[in-house]
């Protein structure tokens, strides 16, 4: 089974990568779809224009901020994960019910490789920066993976909200407590989109006294090296970026949709970060 249209929505959806990721995996496996699209969806009138959508033949969709609860919310049966997250990235539209699923989490997971995630995450203290809607998933796939997440937030409430509604037996940690925290941590990853602007840094952790084997993961892609992974790589420490998170997720959806699985490969991330 292949579907034919597919497309990413938001509000706003202009900036998103997703069509240039789908579209090369598409054109590689030469499947006769049309190109996958990019459509601003606004939140008042999510269900009409998801309707108008599924009347023009698109069978699978992806769902970006702020869209991905009320997309959980409308979709007729979803997956465990999704109902863990309350939110859906992967939509797929059938004749008689929508199927709402997300590949955030597994497709952060799918990012890390097993060395990372046995030397850096199971059974050991993690700690997540912020608790927006990324965080969510990352902190799923964390606690999945086996390890001890903490999580910090600006807006300490969120992170209550967010480890007591994934039923995480943690607290959230306050800034007296965080680098002290941070610096026993192996891995630690930056979920906010702090640093994602031009010109502004991410001093949330001072970086001071981490372990010389902890892994700093940021979410943020663009630009490639965020200051927070400047000042990680300024420390000796090994990084990692949010792109490979980025196709993984897409690759989970375009395997939903189309039964067929496909991997980030170099010439992807080439292209991607040529863009
Ligand atoms: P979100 O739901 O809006 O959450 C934003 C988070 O950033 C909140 O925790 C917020 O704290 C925090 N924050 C924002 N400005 C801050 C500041 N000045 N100081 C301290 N904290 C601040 O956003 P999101 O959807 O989770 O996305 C977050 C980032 O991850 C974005 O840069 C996004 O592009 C990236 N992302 C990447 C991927 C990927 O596949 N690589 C996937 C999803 C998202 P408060 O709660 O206190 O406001």
């Amino acid at each position: 089974m292949v579907i034919d249209k597919t497309a990413v929505i938001g509000f706003p959806v202009d900036h998103s990568l997703s069509p240039a990721i789908h579209n090369y995996w598409i054109k590689k496996l030469g499947l006769d779809i049309k190109p996958y699209e990019k459509i601003n969806v606004n939140p008042n009138t999510f269900e009409e224009q998801i309707n108008s959508l599924k009347q023009d033949g698109f069978g699978g969709l992806n769902v970006t901020v702020p869209l991905k609860e009320i997309a959980f919310n409308i979709s007729d049966e979803t997956s465990g994960v999704s109902k863990k997250l309350r939110s859906a990235n992967t939509l797929t539209l059938g004749s008689d019910k929508i199927n709402g699923d997300n590949t955030d989490a597994v497709g952060f997971i799918n990012s890390l490789d097993k060395k990372t995630i046995e030397e850096n995450i199971a059974n050991k203290k993690t700690l997540v920066l912020g608790a927006g809607g990324s965080a969510r998933s990352v902190v799923y796939a964390l606690n999945q993976l086996g390890g001890h997440v903490r999580l910090f937030n600006r807006t300490t409430e969120k992170a209550e909200i967010l480890l007591n509604d994934l039923s995480i037996n943690s607290s959230p940690i306050g800034t007296e407590e965080l680098d002290d925290y941070a610096n026993s941590s192996s891995f630690i990853v930056n979920t906010t989109s702090l640093g994602q602007k031009a010109g502004e840094h991410n001093n949330i952790l001072s970086f001071e006294n981490i372990k010389t084997e902890t892994f700093i993961y940021d979410l943020i892609y663009n630009p490639k090296r965020s200051s927070f992974l400047e000042k990680a790589v300024a420390k000796g420490l090994r990084v990692q970026n949010g792109l490979r998170m980025l196709i993984e997720q897409a690759a989970c959806s375009f395997q939903i949709w189309h039964e067929i699985k496909v991997d980030a490969s170099d010439e992807l991330i080439s292209l991607l970060e040529s863009m």
